[in-house]
């Protein structure tokens, strides 16, 4: 299968207002602009010096494309999504770049997006990861820990919270997968508003479960781009 044939694949099967996130970590730039030419728009990195080397080798590309043919940028509307553990050492390789921060996991990284947003005059779209999986090794914080968040956004005036991400646990079992999907979509649901109105959940190998419990946002790298040498 070929990148067009997999995302077409994808999309097919996404409801009106669901997204396909293409996550294209360890995949190269060839990659991505084979995605972008099947349609694919919105591109999800994990890691801060890879994001912004790939930002600048698409900017370059825009540049030599421009000067054989102005006003004509070959990677327009694309858009970049952090998905990584994001250390408040590295904001400013990230922060510039994407338009939503998906992985948002303490609190000590959300006051220091703030404070890059409050400096730089910008305001960060972000989703909270919530901890759903078994596995204790994952990055999130609790419901519980949640609700507090967001009973005291008005702390946060240059973050604006877009919704909830999460990773189910690791496991071919597809029930304890849905019963962690369903369990945030039960909590989501309790705090959904216009502005808090994505849920962003399903990979490769959960995504059709993670549609029938109300995903907003699928996040795909291995089925589309194929497995990643690391
Ligand atoms: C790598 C990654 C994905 C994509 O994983 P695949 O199994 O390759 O689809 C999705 N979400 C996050 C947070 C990731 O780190």
């Amino acid at each position: 299968m070929s990148i067009k044939s997999n995302i077409q694949a994808i999309k097919a099967a996404l409801p009106v207002g669901t997204r396909l996130v293409a996550v294209s970590k360890f995949h190269p730039l060839s990659s991505i602009e084979q995605a972008y030419a099947a349609g694919q728009r919105i591109f999800a990195e994990s890691r801060p010096q890879e994001l912004a080397a790939k930002v600048a080798q698409v900017a370059e590309l825009a540049k030599s494309a421009e000067a054989v043919e102005p006003a004509k940028n070959p990677f327009e509307g694309l858009q970049w999504h952090f998905i990584g553990h994001l250390q408040t050492n590295k904001l400013s390789l990230v922060l510039p770049f994407v338009s939503l921060v998906e992985s948002v996991d303490s609190l000590h990284l959300l006051e220091a997006i703030n404070n890059w947003g409050i400096a730089h005059e910008k305001t960060i779209d972000v989703l909270l990861e919530a901890h759903i999986a078994r596995e204790e090794s994952k990055q999130g914080f609790s419901f519980e820990q949640i609700r507090d968040i967001l009973s005291n956004r008005n702390l946060y005036e240059r973050v604006r919270f877009r919704g909830l991400m999460a990773m189910a646990s690791n496991t071919p079992d597809m029930e304890a997968v849905r019963e962690e999907f369903a369990g945030l979509r039960d909590f989501f649901n309790t705090l959904q508003s216009p502005e808090f109105s994505e849920l962003s959940i399903g990979m490769s190998n959960d995504w059709p479960v993670a549609l029938e419990c109300g995903s907003t946002m699928v996040r795909i790298g291995t089925a589309i781009f194929g497995a990643r040498e690391y």
